[in-house]
């Protein structure tokens, strides 16, 4: 690697975890790998009686079929405190009703749903009813505005919209005209809306008709549309098939290790992939119960979901753990979380700071792991029976075959077989969740792969041990005076500092070095910008990345401009340094100004 290795940390190189409260699902990761075949997975199915395979039938209506249906699915939270439990029975009732009533509506398998509600129970009914029913579903941030609604609608030829008036009439209501295709419109709720083919909720699926025969769809038949997060540029739309279901199972038992007694909670929102594979898809896959929660983050609520549904999977983002960490341990203080047994996390490089926080905080670490939108669920993961190497995100999932790759340029791919070298991560294609298209994008598609690889756009060294390491987004990456710098390194120094909560950072061009490294920084409470703090930052980062590597210089921001996912967006901080457009920014959440 080209970067300088850190020293002088409190970090420890691994952690040794506390004795696991119950058995990991995978005790043994090479022992695993090297017995794994993908057919397992599809042995522990239970396929459509037609023989067929449907992310639905697998996650819902097999557990009923096999005396499960008592059992809590979904237990979900209103923001004032209302509950909805489902149990797995009433899901399978409640998602027939979905997919009978986009029969009546002429809603044919293969057409495009559109979800866009906040996390309400109804979100869950359609996205899964819309797969019994063959449909590709898309579950939309409610949080987006009209245009980045329209745009997506448009792109995966909406043919219904699952939304509510208020929604409708905010955001979609003045775009009608550009979304011909849209026939239907359901409105969850009351409250006034006015327009072409719009329907109720409660008169059109509550009166559908419970029983319906889910579609006979294969491992290769659409499932879901999903967009990317939008933090290198603008979003693309990922396709993916039925036959990722077997992943969403694999992933869940071996990567999140639920067990079928486990009460899950991931906190992605399901406008995410991850809040959709793992908010919705694997919990159910593997039987547990999966709690969902209508609030956004506030670390009170969130404490009090934990002590009081008595969750033992926690599965969240590094952006929500460094908002947890920026309060200190204090709001834990007096809470019983003695059923928390593992907790992961996804979506950006994981700070080793975090990790240790986590043991801290909780008495369990973060497991980190990876995986893209395009990868349709976790690759590479600390698993439960591994030691954690801080700031690692771990080893391949059984089934996967990752590798370092270096593109030559004429595109050939040569594998790096020597450890601690800095190249390309790269999956063997395909696998069963593998993105199988970007819609309408055929060729941006056609160049993620070469010679049987696909290329991840990430970059990552692999150590001696089979340890994977995030290095940065190739787009990311800061080439100063012949180093290769990735930006997380930095960061994650900048977050060790204690006055730190957030660090974005990004190269600007030099005369001189090609490029030099700049931070900005967001404060946690009690701390005050000011000149000397940003010596002490600059001065504390010399000390542990070396000169050439450091940061030159730093700003103080309130906050730093992420995606709604919780990504920061590093491009847009450059784009605003450099005077250049600003570019896509249908997924911005917070300005970061
Ligand atoms: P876009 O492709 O539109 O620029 P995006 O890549 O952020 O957006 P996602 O598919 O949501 O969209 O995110 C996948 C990316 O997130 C990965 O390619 C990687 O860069 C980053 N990522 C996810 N998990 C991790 C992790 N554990 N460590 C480091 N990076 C991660
Ligand atoms: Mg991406």
């Amino acid at each position: 690697m080209d970067t300088q290795t850190i020293t002088d940390t409190r970090i420890p190189a691994r952690i040794v975890k506390p004795e696991p409260r119950v058995p990991p699902n995978m005790p043994d990761h090479a022992a695993a790998c090297a017995g794994f075949r993908w057919e397992q997975a599809l042995d522990q199915m239970a396929r459509l009686p037609g023989g067929g395979l449907n992310i639905v039938h697998e996650a819902v209506d097999r557990h009923v079929l096999a005396g499960l249906g008592t059992r809590d699915a979904i237990r979900w939270i209103g923001r004032n405190g209302t509950r909805r439990t489902f149990r797995y029975a009433d899901l399978a009732a409640e998602t027939n009703r979905f997919a009978s009533a986009l029969r009546q509506l002429g809603v044919a398998p293969g057409e495009g749903v559109f979800v866009l509600l906040g996390r309400l129970p109804e979100l869950y009914v359609a996205v899964l009813g819309s797969l019994k029913a063959g449909c590709v579903v898309t579950p939309l941030f409610s949080a987006f505005g009209p245009e980045p609604i329209a745009t997506r609608c448009e792109m995966g030829d909406a043919r219904l919209l699952v939304t509510t008036p208020e929604l409708y009439q905010r955001k979609i209501a003045g775009l009608r005209e550009r979304l011909p295709g849209l026939k239907h419109v359901l409105l969850v709720g009351d409250g006034p809306a006015e327009g072409p083919g719009l329907l109720r909720w409660n008169e059109c699926v509550e009166r559908a008709s419970p029983d319906f025969t889910t579609v006979a769809t294969d491992e290769d038949s659409p499932s879901l549309l999903h967009f990317t997060s939008g933090t290198t540029g603008r979003p693309k739309g990922a396709m993916h098939v039925h036959g990722a279901v077997l992943a969403h199972w694999a992933t869940g038992r071996f990567a999140l290790d639920l067990h079928d007694e486990d009460i899950f909670w991931c906190t992605a929102d399901p406008g995410w992939v991850t809040g959709t594979s793992y908010g919705i898809i694997a919990p159910l896959v593997c039987g547990v119960t999966n709690v969902v929660v209508e609030a956004e983050f506030d670390a009170a609520t969130w404490y009090e979901v934990l002590e009081r549904e008595r969750v033992s999977v926690w599965y969240t983002a590094p952006t929500a753990i460094r908002m947890m960490m920026r309060l200190g341990t204090g709001p834990l203080q007096g809470r019983d979380l003695s059923a928390l047994r593992f907790m992961a996390s996804v979506g950006e490089p994981l700070n080793p700071e975090a990790v240790v926080w986590g043991l801290e905080a909780f008495g369990l670490p973060f497991h980190d792991n990876w995986w893209q939108t395009e990868t349709g669920g976790i690759m590479v993961s600390n698993f439960a029976a591994m030691d954690i190497r801080p700031g690692s995100m771990g080893k391949p999932l059984p089934g996967i075959t990752a590798a370092i790759v270096l593109r030559d340029t004429e595109g050939r791919v040569a594998v790096v077989d020597a450890p601690d070298t800095q190249g390309e991560l790269a999956l063997r294609a395909p696998w069963p969740s593998m993105m199988r298209g970007y819609l309408h994008e055929e060729e941006r598609y056609r160049r993620c792969f070469a010679e049987g690889w696909y290329l991840t756009g990430d970059l990552a060294r692999r150590d001696a041990d089979g340890y994977y390491w995030f290095v940065g987004r190739a787009d990311d990456v800061i080439k100063s005076s012949g180093h290769l710098i990735g930006p997380f390194e930095v960061e994650s120094v900048l977050i060790e500092h204690p006055a730190v909560a957030e660090a974005g950072v990004i190269g600007i061009p030099d005369p001189t070095a090609g490029e030099v490294v700049k931070a900005f920084v967001a404060l946690k409470p009690g701390f005050e910008p000011g000149e000397a703090l940003g010596r002490e930052l600059l001065g504390h980062a010399r000390k542990r990345l070396g000169a050439a590597v450091a940061p030159k210089s730093i700003e103080f921001r309130s906050n730093l401009p992420k995606t709604r996912s919780g990504k920061i967006m590093r491009r847009l901080l450059k784009a605003r340094e450099l005077g250049l457009p600003e570019g896509d920014l249908s997924t911005l959440e917070s300005d970061g100004r």
